[in-house]
């Protein structure tokens, strides 16, 4: 019995599938702890074949541009709203991009936006409210307008920055529905402006490592994606509700904000797009925070290629941020996933005698805010293409779209069905 399953795994002359197994090790040979496997059956297997290099490509710098440029030739960015995101990450990671600065700042609280202001060496003359921020037109020193608001107001920001001639890195999700993603994209194009989104785990190494595993299929095709994003969403303090609990600000609950991590996961990492959504929501009853948004969300998808998803999301469960994909000889995923910092790989397959073997072949940390916005000033001073542009928004958008209606009437839903990979991005970062 265990002999013939070591036949399986080395294939019976320990031939292509050895090798092909044995990828991931070699990729992390430079991991201490990543321990030698057993010879194969056939010791000879796999030799003088060229393998992929440890720091591929993908996993070099956005815009392949590793000598800082100098802050004059740098894009500028305007950042659209001083809150958390902007404030505990976007501005803190500008310090880490070597293609784009911070040239402005708008906001509704002046006095905060001076003093973000001096601690980051913007002048005064690149402060802005939301009311005047049409001025930002005549600024020169701005050609990106990072729009970091609640997700109603995503829509009028990116009409206007089109409006004002500048390009636009616009956070997730999107806006609040495929309409008017539809219509960012439409004012863009009009305006001859890039519009990307901010799926920053696109741009992070150890995502674009599992992308590997799963598109040279490492250890076969994948048939089966699971992933949980789950977090406890309070409010304000003193009861109050704060805007991820409003539908007229947020477009929806756990989906739009942190779900959306999963199903852009899925569609990125494999490139396929589903064609048939399956869903079903429950909302703590009296719960003051969940009256207008749902509290947790679970959905099933179908692919073009035979894999099944299944995803969920919760604003009421204990922090969990995985994914993993089942393929035919192995599972690997990341846990946690999603998060800004601490992202683990976990591989698992059976090598040799029926051992389950393990492992956490993560590669060094970067930073994925500064990935992601070096790559947008890449695009602006190549002009090129966005990797993540406004259509790969729009897709989530009619997804999720598809997943509430299932939702709500109980039914699977269909999508058009798209057998190109990566229909909606730009394969190619850097
Ligand atoms: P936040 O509540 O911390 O900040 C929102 C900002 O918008 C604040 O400065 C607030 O003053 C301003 N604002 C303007 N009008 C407002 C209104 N009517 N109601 C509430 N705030 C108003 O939110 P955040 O966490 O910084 O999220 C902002 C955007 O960034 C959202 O679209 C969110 O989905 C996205 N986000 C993305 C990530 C990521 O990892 N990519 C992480 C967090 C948030």
């Amino acid at each position: 019995m265990l002999s013939t399953r070591r036949k399986f795994i080395f294939g019976s002359s320990g031939g292509l599938m050895a090798l092909t197994l044995m990828n991931p090790i070699k990729l992390l040979a430079a991991s201490p702890k990543w321990p030698e496997p057993p010879a194969p059956a056939d010791a000879s297997a796999g030799k003088g074949e060229k393998l992929p290099p440890l720091h591929a490509e993908s996993e070099q710098n956005s815009g392949g541009n590793s000598v800082p440029l100098p802050p004059e030739k740098r894009v500028g960015f305007a950042i659209v709203g001083l809150g958390r995101l902007s404030l505990e990450e976007l501005l803190p990671a500008l310090s880490q991009c070597k293609m784009c600065k911070v040239t402005a700042l708008v906001s509704g609280d002046p006095e905060k936006a001076k003093r973000v202001a001096k601690q980051y060496g913007v002048p005064e003359s690149g402060l802005y409210s939301y009311k005047d921020f049409d001025r930002i037109k005549d600024n020169k020193d701005v050609q990106v307008i990072y729009i970091v608001l609640p997700n109603s107001m995503h829509k009028e920001f990116t009409l206007r920055s089109a409006k004002a001639g500048k390009h636009v890195l616009c956070e997730k999700p999107m806006a609040m529905n495929a309409k008017e993603a539809e219509e960012m994209i439409a004012a863009c194009k009009a305006a001859n402006v890039k519009l990307m989104i901010a799926y920053r785990q696109q741009y992070e190494p150890n995502n674009r490592w599992i992308q590997k595993l799963v598109r040279e299929k490492t250890f076969g095709p994948v048939k089966l994606f699971e992933a949980n994003n789950s977090q406890v969403q309070q409010g304000k303090s003193g009861g109050k509700q704060q805007w991820r609990h409003v539908k007229a600000l947020a477009g929806g609950g756990a989906l739009p904000d942190i779900g959306i991590y999963c199903l852009n996961g899925v569609r990125f990492l494999t490139g396929e797009e589903p064609y048939e959504v399956m869903a079903l929501e429950h909302t703590t009853p009296k719960d003051p925070r969940f009256k207008e948004v749902e509290e947790t969300i679970a959905w099933m998808m179908r692919f073009p290629s035979g894999l099944v998803a299944l995803c969920a999301s919760s604003y009421g469960g204990h922090q969990t941020k995985r994914y993993r994909f089942t393929a035919e000889q192995g599972w690997f995923g990341m846990e946690p996933a999603f998060a800004y910092r601490g992202l683990r790989n976990e591989v698992s397959y059976a090598m040799g005698a029926a051992l389950e073997h393990k492992e956490n072949p993560s590669l060094p940390e970067r930073n994925q805010f500064a990935l992601e916005m070096d790559h947008m000033a890449d695009c602006v001073l190549n002009n090129k293409k966005p990797h993540s542009p406004g259509e790969e928004g729009w897709q989530d958008h009619r997804i999720m779209d598809a997943i509430y209606e299932s939702a709500r009437t109980g039914k699977p839903v269909k999508l058009e069905r798209i057998d190109k990979l990566d229909a909606f991005r730009n394969s190619t970062i850097g």
